[in-house]
């Protein structure tokens, strides 16, 4: 056979052809290093070359030994081999084309599960390699003690996967090419690139597997911050940021604006963001929190620096009602000041107004400006800003550099988020940002309790919620969004006939409508409760959340439209329908319009989801366990993390995060902070990866970021 390299095609390996390697493109393996980087999902042991004497049951085997007598026309074909001192028997119910060639005296290598029938044991369909004197024994013989069972798809049987591996193996040379310069290899503790390939697929032990594993792992990492280290380069090259300064007279002055002390999480979170911002260097920085964790006094201390440097500051929030919020928060901690602040309101609402607006934003004589994305619209040209404050709330992956126009470069940029990202994830997808983050909320707050109930006790519930709102309190009772445009006034949605929906999985779903109907003919007849829903009107939610806000409404059935921002403190009781249909974070999302104020609150998750009413053992049930048992949000976003990737978590496939074959973010945590250690010491040393130590992990990560980043070409 002619050495295989890299990139020969996988139909040039032994057993292969044409038409097999069609089955393995179909999981994206086309050459030989591609093989190489499809693993074992998980390892079975394996007795490799023992004795026929020391199997045993159920371990997959391999052994050696010389066939003694076949038996066939009849029946299963069976084949006795020894090994000089016992005797195995393999059985084929249906014989392979190879196991048909066997013959007396023939030497034979026979890996398979070892099975027991009657009192001896078996092997039931193995595989067979006949071997000739000469011939090396297969490596699962010379010592492999793990086999590993690879993914198959279709045609291509786990089997076929291993016997073409294992044929590659064979080569005294793994083909690859070696990433990690050595200097990183020896001061991690990690394999060679060859050493760590070969053991993924053939490890002698456990040890050596992980030990494998952590070496690619810990490349694949290593890659992903390189990436995100040459993305902060050049953001940090172009952007050179405003100097703002925080005298002590400065920082006395805003702080007297808020009527409470800051929390150690929030000075904790200033302190990094005021270095920042007298450090000449534009900052980009993710802060992180809770909602109610306390992020807008934050933010709003930065935007008065600004201003108290003479500067413009903006905030950004994703809708009109949540800019409203802000605005409004901010007329009360600002009131009497002489900071002169607007909303820029989108959309005809105002057309004259905005324009004044506008013209004072160019004139410099508006400091502070709330607003959406309409802030950054071609009209809108800053006289001098500083700082903007881009409030994301729970679309994080969806972070864009937004164009803000003005003079005076570009504005240093602070983003909120409200769903707290697991420290790997942050590490990985906002590699390039700097965060901050705000654990644990203000004193002064309620607790909340979390409980799980099926949706067999759905009637309870709803009598239970009427005797706490008719003690005084008010609750959300939040339902799917569908993605139908629901009728937008109460009296069509009574004139109406329940629209039937079906959820993806073709259980049905009921919708706010239908819960709405429900509850004020039944059983919170005579309550005064809202409908709230995507597709109202502007004018008609304002009036709905205006009335529960004053108390008007006691409660509101709404769908997840309340996930934004909404901001009632009165409100204690939280029921979230089908809460086997959310991810963990969005829940708890939810659950923090509640808590708000002083009082306790409760929160029901309904749980509609096959079997509900055995928590803990259906995923739905375990998921939701995990909110019942706390309310720390970054707990939680780790747990979602485990339980459903990345790519669930972050919401959207665009997160500009490439697939990782090895690592897991979920749990090589301390492994992603080495790697973006290294990666940043390397990008600084030789920004350009130019070194020829280097051309290997630049090759490497051209790969990776093939077609997603614009990054390499920097590089
Ligand atoms: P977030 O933006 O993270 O949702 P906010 O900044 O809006 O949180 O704060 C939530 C609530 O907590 C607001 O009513 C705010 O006035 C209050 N708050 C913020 N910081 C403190 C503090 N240090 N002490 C007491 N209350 C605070
Ligand atoms: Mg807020």
């Amino acid at each position: 056979m002619q050495a295989l390299r890299a990139d020969t095609e996988i139909q040039f390996v032994r057993g292969v052809g044409p038409r097999r390697a069609e089955w393995f493109a179909k999981v994206g393996v086309r050459t030989v290093g591609e093989l190489l980087e499809y693993f074992p999902n998980r390892y079975e042991p394996a007795q490799g070359g023992v004795p026929i004497g020391e199997l045993r049951p159920d371990a997959h085997a391999a052994v050696i030994g010389d066939v003694i007598r076949t038996r066939g026309r009849d029946g299963p074909l069976l084949v006795d081999i020894t090994d000089g001192m016992d005797d195995l028997r393999l059985r084929w119910f249906q014989p392979t084309r190879a196991a048909g060639l066997l013959k007396r005296g023939m030497r034979v290598c026979a890996s398979g599960r070892v099975t027991v029938f009657g009192d001896r044991l078996e092997m039931v369909q193995p595989e067979t390699i006949v071997l000739s004197p000469d011939e090396p024994p297969p490596p699962m013989v010379a010592g492999a003690k793990l086999i590993g069972v690879y993914p198959g798809e279709g045609l291509l049987k786990p089997a076929l996967v291993r016997r073409t591996i294992e044929t590659v193996l064979l080569q005294p040379q793994v083909p690859t090419v070696q990433v990690l310069p050595p200097e990183l290899v020896k001061r991690r503790g990690l394999l060679s690139r060859e050493a760590a390939l070969r053991a993924m697929h053939e490890p002698r032990n456990e040890a050596e597997q992980a030990h494998a594993r952590r070496t690619l792992a810990y490349e694949e990492l290593l890659l992903v911050e390189l990436g995100m280290a040459l993305r902060r380069r050049r953001l940090g090259e172009t952007a050179a940021g405003q100097k703002l300064l925080c005298t002590p007279e400065i920082d006395r002055r805003i702080r007297a604006r808020f009527p409470f002390a800051l929390t150690k999480a929030q000075d904790g979170a200033l302190r990094e963001i005021v270095r920042d911002l007298r450090s000449g260097r534009g900052m980009t920085r993710l802060l992180q929190g809770d909602v109610g964790s306390g992020k807008t006094v934050v933010a709003l201390y930065a935007c008065l620096l600004a201003v108290a440097n003479r500067k413009q500051a903006a905030i950004m929030a994703p809708t009109e009602i949540l800019a409203q919020q802000h605005f409004q928060s901010i007329e009360k901690y600002l009131a009497g000041s002489r900071v002169r602040r607007a909303l820029l309101r989108g959309g005809a609402a105002g057309r004259r107004e905005r324009g004044e607006t506008l013209a004072a934003i160019e004139r410099g004589e508006v400091d502070l400006v709330v607003g959406t994305q309409a802030l950054i619209q071609k009209d809108v040209i800053f006289a001098d800003l500083a700082l903007v404050v881009v409030d994301e709330q729970h679309k994080f992956g969806v972070l864009q550099r937004h164009e803000f126009r003005g003079k005076g470069g570009r504005p240093h940029y602070l983003v909120m988020t409200a769903t707290p990202i697991p420290r790997t994830l942050a590490m990985t997808v906002f590699g390039d940002l700097d965060v901050s983050l705000i654990r644990g909320s203000p004193p002064g707050r309620g607790r909340i309790v979390t409980r799980v109930t099926p949706g067999a006790r759905w009637a309870d519930v709803l009598k239970f919620a009427r005797g706490r709102i008719e003690g005084g309190e008010q609750a959300y009772v939040v339902c799917p969004q569908i993605g139908e445009e629901e009728p937008a006034t109460e009296d069509a949605a009574r004139k109406e006939q329940p629209p039937p929906q079906k959820a993806a999985a073709g259980r049905p779903v009921r919708t706010a409508l239908e819960v709405w109907r429900e509850v004020t003919e039944g059983a919170w007849k005579g309550l005064r409760i809202g409908l709230l829903h995507g597709g109202l009107k502007p004018d008609q939610t304002r009036k709905v959340l205006s009335d529960f806000s004053s108390g008007e409404l006691q409660a509101i059935i709404c769908t997840t439209v309340v996930e934004v921002g909404i901001d009632v403190p009165a409100a204690t009781l939280m029921i979230v329908d089908h809460a086997e249909r959310y991810g963990l974070s969005q829940l708890h999302q939810l659950r923090g319009r509640v808590g708000r104020g002083a009082r306790d609150s409760l929160c029901v998750l309904v749980n509609r989801g096959r079997a509900a009413t055995i928590a803990g053992v259906t995923p739905a049930g375990e998921r939701l366990t995990v909110l019942a048992r706390t309310t720390d949000g970054f707990e939680i976003a780790e747990a979602d993390l485990r339980l459903r990737g990345p790519g669930q978590l972050l919401g959207t496939r665009q997160h500009g995060l490439p697939e990782l074959r090895v690592a897991s973010l979920a749990t090589d945590e301390e492994l992603t902070e080495q790697a973006r250690e290294d990666a940043f010491a390397i990008i600084a040393a030789d920004p350009k990866l130019s070194d020829p130590a280097h051309a290997a992990l630049r090759a490497a990560l051209r790969r990776m970021f093939a077609g997603r980043l614009a990054l390499i070409d920097a590089a």
